[in-house]
């Protein structure tokens, strides 16, 4: 089997979601139409489509990393009850970069933001009970 298929499909898999999934998600999908496919491959295409800047890994506290296909800097959602994330449809925060550098001398590439809370369906569910 070609490499580049392999990843052609991981990239298709990984592109045709919003819900930031794990290594292990998109795995079983591409298994789907590629029964040969390995976890290890799986891993070792994420890692190097992301050392290439066209994937974005989400930092995570839990055991699972969550992998993103927008890999233009955008802000997050966090559910702290069913773990989903979500893409924020907000403008990025302007010029906080340059006053970071400012402040501190340091030189910054880019800056996450993460929100915390409740999403819609677990709101939901916690007022029906
Ligand atoms: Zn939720
Ligand atoms: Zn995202």
């Amino acid at each position: 089997m070609r490499k580049s298929k392999q990843r052609d499909a991981i990239v298709r898999v990984l592109m045709s979601t919003k819900s930031h999934p794990t290594a292990e998600w998109i795995y079983e999908e591409v298994r789907k139409e590629m029964p040969n496919l390995s976890l290890g491959t799986v891993y070792r295409n994420l890692r190097m489509m992301k050392e290439k800047g066209e994937i974005l890994e989400l930092e995570q506290t839990g055991t699972f990393r969550r992998f993103d296909g927008n890999s233009a800097n955008h802000y997050h959602f966090r559910c702290e009850k069913c773990s989903r994330v979500f893409d924020i449809d907000e403008p990025l925060v302007a010029g906080i970069d340059e006053r970071v550098e400012k402040s501190t001398g340091f030189k910054v590439s880019h800056h996450r933001l993460e929100f915390r809370g409740l999403c819609r369906d677990c709101v939901t569910a916690r007022n029906d009970s």
